[in-house]
């Protein structure tokens, strides 16, 4: 079959389309023909070697597809079942070895691409506006790249919770994409000062909860931002690391929470991942949520696909496709 392998961590060029031996699953996982595959940008990450994967992997941690096999030990899935995943390295291939307790099964009105594009990006804003700092009515959001994958699904979900939310983006189309999701304001932070922007737009108060994915170029300001005892949710760092830093700086800026999130410890369990993954789909379903898919590239275009999602040119999600 074909699949996506990384020899050596570098650009987006050490994505090289080949052909690679058949997955065999353990007892414990099942095969999945893979019909969509989800570009997230901790891809980009395992790709430059800043998260480990061991040379040479497959990357992708995001698909959907059909159960075209079942090991001697599952009971949570069967064969011609459509599911979807995250979580699992290696999904950017014709098919894949899974996890059994890792797969969720597909609602007869959501599809393959719409399956891909949900579990990875929709888990992560439900467990932010959920979990990490609950929102609720009459506490603010700032959102920090409110028109990516993650962003426009944050927005929304933000929203549903009834918090008001301010969003930045790069451009002037993102704004666009951010108010169609619900941000209330948008800052071009390309353009404009976000702290000043978020001290006038809330009356020099701060916000109680900034959900940053930036990281480097946004840390420090975003901290700025907050009300005394607000909470700096880091789960990202599109720009790049933040570097270390004394957490005096939290006290003197306002005994601030930081934390540091990551998915897999937000759906750690089958009944966690089932919960979370069952009530976005929940939504998507009955179309209280709105999944933007940006564009689709073949498998074999990977490299290209890894370029515009690092050179800020998506709005949502990005699938490949085998
Ligand atoms: P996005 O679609 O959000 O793409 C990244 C966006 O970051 C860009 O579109 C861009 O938006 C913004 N950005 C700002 N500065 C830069 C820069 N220097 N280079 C590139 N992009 C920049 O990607 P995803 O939705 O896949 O992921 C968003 C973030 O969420 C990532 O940081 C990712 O690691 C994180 N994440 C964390 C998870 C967790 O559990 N901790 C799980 C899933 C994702 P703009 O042009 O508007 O500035």
């Amino acid at each position: 079959m074909k699949a996506i392998r990384v020899h050596k961590p570098g650009g987006p060029e050490v994505l090289s389309y080949e052909d690679v031996p058949e997955p065999e699953p353990n007892p414990n996982e099942a095969l999945v023909e893979i019909k969509a595959i989800g570009l997230n940008f901790i891809d980009t990450y395992h790709r430059t070697g800043l998260y480990k994967a061991a040379p040479p992997f497959t990357p992708g941690v995001e698909a959907a597809g059909t159960v075209s096999a079942v090991g001697s030990d599952v009971s949570e899935v069967e064969v011609g079942d459509p599911v979807a995943y995250a979580l699992s390295l290696g999904t950017y291939a014709e098919r894949a070895a899974v996890p059994a307790w890792q797969l969720v099964k597909l609602p007869p009105d959501v599809d393959f691409k719409t399956g891909a594009a949900i579990m990875v990006q929709g888990m992560t804003a439900h467990y932010l506006t959920r979990s990490s700092y609950p929102l609720a009515p009459g506490r603010t959001a700032l959102v920090h790249a409110a028109a990516g994958g993650v962003g426009l699904l944050l927005v929304q979900m933000a929203k549903m919770c009834g918090a008001r939310v301010i969003g930045t983006v790069s451009t002037e189309e993102k704004a666009q994409l951010a108010g169609w999701a619900g941000a209330d304001e948008v800052i071009l932070y390309t353009e404009k000062d976000f702290e000043s922007e978020v001290q006038r737009l809330t009356d020099g108060a701060g916000v109680e909860v900034v959900y940053d994915s930036v990281g480097q170029t946004t840390f420090e300001k975003s901290m700025n931002c907050l009300k005394p005892r607000g909470y700096l949710v880091l789960f990202g760092q599109a720009s790049g690391p933040v570097a270390p830093f004394d957490p005096q700086i939290l006290n003197a800026k306002g005994s601030l929470f930081l934390t540091r999130p990551s998915l897999g410890h937000y759906a750690a369990s089958r009944e966690e991942l089932l919960e979370r993954a069952g009530e976005v789909l929940k939504w998507v379903s009955s179309g209280d949520l709105k999944v933007r898919i940006d564009r689709t590239f073949p498998l074999s275009e990977a490299s290209d696909s890894h370029r515009a999602l690092e050179g800020r040119k998506t709005a949502g999600k990005v699938l490949l496709l085998p």
